[in-house]
């Protein structure tokens, strides 16, 4: 079978859901947007590929307007400058220093600014995701009913002040925040709510697929089925620290006759992936048995299809916002071993639904000890797989901002 052989499916739908979270579910939930009828939500981020916040969009978006809450998702733009500032932030939200030219906060309102001229917001919920956009709230007409929310999927445990005092009067202009994990939020004087980051079980990134499929995208990328395949599937970024993840491979290889799959892309709002690329691959040449994918970004069926053939896939991040990977390869019924930041321990519990480490030589221990060990490997993926149906799951997702619409509606 080749890979073009496995036909996308039509978009899910609702009901589809039904036989994953049972139909009582996919009632309240058809309930709750009864309930909000007439009303209409705008989202916004800051780009449409690449990245866990575009990963939700895309499949929350549509079941919005299947239930009858009309969605409009729209993307800022913005130059390469921009982007070089909200990259920094990223980094500096993440505790880093703050790395940007020295007019970059000027060029990050500036950049907010001309977005907020070009769009319209007639909405009665706009959704503002993560700090890129942040000051689009500038548009908000006081005496209009509209509620602004801010939706961040990054870290805010441990912020660099300069960055953080910066947004945070932006961020207080807002109705309501959202954060993907209790630890991450700030004192903020608006209402927080924890709103867990979820995959899409029916998606092509985690659909069903059939073994030949996943064998055959194996072949695709030279990767051998027969022996331990190890799997970091992420952008080339320094914080999902890819030469950890090498150095790791390395100390099992001693031991093992491993293969390590390192497969990524990178987002139209990252511009460091080329370098990170660059550097990962110098760090693994010579090693055949290290495979660097450097994938499009529509290549969901094939991250499925590499998840499912990893006898252990790894989520070796320095700094995360939720690590949507994790529940991916849960999903999968993976053993995972992922380290302990960010939004993972929601994710992974430590010995029931996967390992967490700490550092390379922590990584590479729990994978020997899981290739060891496959039947506890199986059941850490087996609990995973439960612990993903339980929380991570985008009907849940949609429950939540249901759910949060009409708790603004009620204050109105
Ligand atoms: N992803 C992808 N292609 C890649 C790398 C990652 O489609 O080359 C997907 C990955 O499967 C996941 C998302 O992008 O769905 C990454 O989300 P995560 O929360 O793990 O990290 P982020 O990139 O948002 O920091």
């Amino acid at each position: 079978m080749s890979t073009t052989e496995v036909a996308k499916p039509v978009l899910p739908v609702l009901e589809d859901y039904a036989p994953i979270v049972g139909e009582p579910e996919i009632l309240e939930l058809r309930e709750l947007a009864r309930r909000l009828a007439g009303r209409r939500v705008k989202m916004v981020n800051s780009t449409a590929v690449g990245g866990g916040v575009a990963e939700i969009l895309n499949r929350l978006v549509p079941l919005m307007e299947e239930v009858k809450v009309p969605t409009h998702w729209e993307v800022i733009t913005g130059g390469e400058k921009f982007y070089n500032v909200t990259k920094a932030f990223h980094n500096a939200l993440h505790g880093a220093p703050y790395d940007a030219a020295p007019d970059g906060l000027e060029t990050f309102l500036a950049t907010n600014e001309e977005n907020r001229r070009r769009m319209h917001f007639e909405e009665d919920f706009v959704v503002i995701h993560d700090p890129q956009p942040v000051g689009l709230i500038a548009e908000r007409d006081p005496a209009s009913r509209q509620h602004w929310i801010w939706r961040c999927h990054i870290d805010l445990s441990n912020p660099n002040p300069q960055v953080w005092n910066f947004l945070k009067p932006w961020v207080e202009r807002y109705d309501a925040s959202l954060f993907s994990s209790p630890q991450f939020t700030r004192g903020l004087r608006i209402p927080q709510y924890l709103f867990y980051p979820t995959i899409d079980p029916l998606a092509d990134k985690n659909r069903d697929v059939d073994d030949e499929f996943v064998r055959s995208v194996l072949e695709q990328f030279q990767v051998d089925p027969a022996r331990p395949i190890l799997t970091q599937i992420s952008r080339f970024d320094r914080l999902k620290d890819p030469l950890g993840v090498i150095r790791a491979y390395r100390l099992v290889k001693k031991y093992e006759d491993c293969q390590l799959v390192l497969a990524g892309g990178s987002a139209t709002d990252d511009p460091e992936g080329a370098a990170v690329l660059a550097e990962v691959e110098a760090a693994a040449a010579g090693d055949p048995d290290i495979h660097i994918l450097n994938l499009p970004p529509w290549s969901h069926v094939e991250i499925n299809a590499l998840q499912r053939g990893s006898t252990i896939v790894i989520q070796k991040s320095l700094k995360e916002g939720f690590g949507l990977t994790v529940s991916e390869a849960l999903w999968k019924k993976k053993p995972v071993v992922a380290s302990a930041v960010g939004g993972i321990p929601s994710q992974v519990i430590h010995k029931l639904t996967g390992m967490l480490v700490h550092s390379p030589e922590g990584t590479a221990y729990q994978i020997r000890f899981l290739l060891a060990n496959p039947a506890f490997a199986k059941v850490l993926g087996e609990n995973g797989h439960q612990h993903v149906k339980e929380h991570f799951l985008l009907t849940h997702n949609l429950k939540r901002y249901l759910v949060l619409f009409l708790i603004l509606l009620q204050g109105d």
